[in-house]
């Protein structure tokens, strides 16, 4: 019998997965990635004596069933003695430094007396609201903060750092980006308090990481694909779909500089959406396209700054949440592998997120870099600028999907055209404008590959089951 093509677009984790898993299913697979390595932005590059990921790409283990399973099924992927890490996150607020996820004996012990009962003025008076007058629709995220953790507590933890990290006022953001904060009211971070944990979908404590860096997980992924007689092809660019009533026939894509063929009988894409839009040939409903130039990516410039001094925190990662800072987000990837540094040094990793027509960036590198330094100087680690030897600066152009208000009218409006092609699914962070993380879309792929395996390439189904899941999301779970 002849073995079921199916091309795979994008070799980041779900893309991989998917392969993989399409792979230990008989099929014959041939992933095409764009980039000159695997595993999108979970990879590890090198910048002089230093391997670092795009900030530490830690994989989250989740005390749910689904978790337990994908970890059971990848764990030879992660190498000789996997590190198995506690969370190691920081924020800093108003020049503290407070463990994350809030404990609010720590936050109300931590500010001023005067600032710790408007906190809590300000919270009892949103649960009176909302138990009286609960609102009919939740629409924005500040709408979603201020109900829950109150106005105070919201504008000092998630208002200003969610405003400078999406680009936009937070009542111009929807509240399905709370997704990923969903268990973050005033409750939870009482009960945590007291060593009561949340739902363990959203909260995790444990994660697990190859010593070498994130990339060994997708380079034994791949290995693994080409093991069973499949492809995965670098530098392969996909630039067109052609497509039939039956769906994709040809997949058209770009290497060497030369454009070449394949034949399939289906395709599982993980691109960003508009991207996958303007590549079907012939074009889908200008309405589709229309939808798809209102979806928003947020860009994100890494600025790795090398130091020298053995370690600068104990953390992997410190959000930065006052107003006075530029960037978001530090994390020192020692701290994650030592093995990944060397021992006399550390090396820092800093997220300045922007839109593509910012100035900041088309920005020089040393400009950028300025920008990181700024605020590594102001943060009251005592770094001086002479200890710095290194620095390299590189950038993400769709690292965040961005959930404005209503993005859901032109997202379903997407996903519909694109699934209304019979053998043409799409998962990952990208394929759903999903703000989720490597263990989700790693599900994703060995679902989707479930999926095909049982009822074929039905895109309509799978479709409904993804928008059930996204749904799950959204609200936290
Ligand atoms: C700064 C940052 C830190 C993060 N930290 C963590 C973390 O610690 N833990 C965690 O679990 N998650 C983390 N994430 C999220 C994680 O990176 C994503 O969940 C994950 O990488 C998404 O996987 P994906 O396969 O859907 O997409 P991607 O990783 O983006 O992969 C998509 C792939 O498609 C390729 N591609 C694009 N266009 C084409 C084309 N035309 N032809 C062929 N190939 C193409 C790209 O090159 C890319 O390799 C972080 C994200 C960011 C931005």
């Amino acid at each position: 019998m002849q073995r079921r093509k199916i091309v795979v677009l994008g070799a980041g984790p779900a893309g991989l997965s998917a392969a993989w898993r399409l792979s230990e299913h008989g099929m014959a697979v041939t992933v095409l990635e764009r980039d000159s390595a695997v595993g999108g932005m979970g990879k590890t590059i090198t910048v002089g004596p230093y391997a670092v990921d795009y900030g530490p790409h830690t994989f989250h283990v989740r005390e749910t069933a689904e978790s337990r399973a994908v970890i059971e099924a990848i764990k030879p992927f992660f190498g000789e003695d996997p590190l198995v890490l506690t969370r190691g996150t920081r924020v800093l607020l108003r020049g503290k430094e407070y463990v994350y996820p809030l404990e609010m004996l720590q936050v109300l012990t931590g500010v001023s007396p005067l600032l710790a009962a408007r906190i809590m003025f300000d919270y009892l008076r949103a649960t009176l609201k909302s138990a009286f007058a609960p609102p009919t629709k939740e629409h924005s995220f500040e709408e979603w903060g201020v109900r829950n953790l109150g106005r105070t507590l919201y504008d000092l933890c998630f208002g200003i750092y969610s405003a400078r990290v999406w680009g936009l006022p937070t009542s111009q953001i929807s509240s399905k980006q709370a997704q990923r904060v969903a268990k973050l009211n005033l409750k939870n971070i009482i009960l945590r308090t007291f060593g009561i944990r949340a739902d363990p979908a959203t909260y995790f404590t444990k994660y697990m990481y190859p010593r070498r860096g994130i990339s060994l997980l997708y380079e034994s992924m791949a290995d693994a694909i080409r093991a069973r007689d499949n492809c995965v092809l670098l530098n392969a660019a996909a630039v067109r779909l052609e497509r039939a009533s039956e769906g994709i026939t040809r997949v058209v894509f770009r290497q060497d500089g030369r454009e070449q063929t394949i034949e399939c009988d289906g395709v599982v894409s993980t691109l960003p959406l508009p991207a996958l839009v303007s590549m079907m040939q012939p074009p889908l409903p200008a309405s589709v396209s229309a939808h798809a130039a209102r979806l928003r990516y947020r860009s994100l410039k890494l600025i790795y700054i090398a130091l020298k001094r053995p370690r600068l925190t104990d953390y992997h990662w410190v959000y930065l949440l006052d107003e006075q800072f530029t960037v978001n987000r530090m994390s020192e990837q020692k701290n994650v592998s030592a093995d990944m540094i060397p021992s006399d040094r550390t090396m820092l990793c800093i997220e300045l997120s922007c839109w593509r027509d910012d100035p900041i960036w088309c920005a020089a590198d040393e400009d950028v870099y300025r920008i990181a330094l700024k605020d590594l100087l102001q943060m009251g680690y005592g770094v001086a600028e002479d200890e710095v030897e290194d620095y390299y600066v590189t950038a993400i152009p769709t690292a965040y999907p961005v959930y404005e208000l209503n993005f859901e009218d032109h997202l379903i409006p997407v996903l519909a055209g694109v699934h209304s092609v019979p053998n043409l699914l799409t998962l990952g962070r990208h394929g759903l404008f999903l703000n989720n993380s490597m263990d989700d879309n790693v599900l994703l792929g060995m679902k989707v590959a479930d999926h095909i395996a049982d009822n074929g390439l039905v895109s309509a189904a799978w479709l409904e089951q993804m928008l059930a899941f996204m749904n799950l999301r959204f609200q936290g779970k």
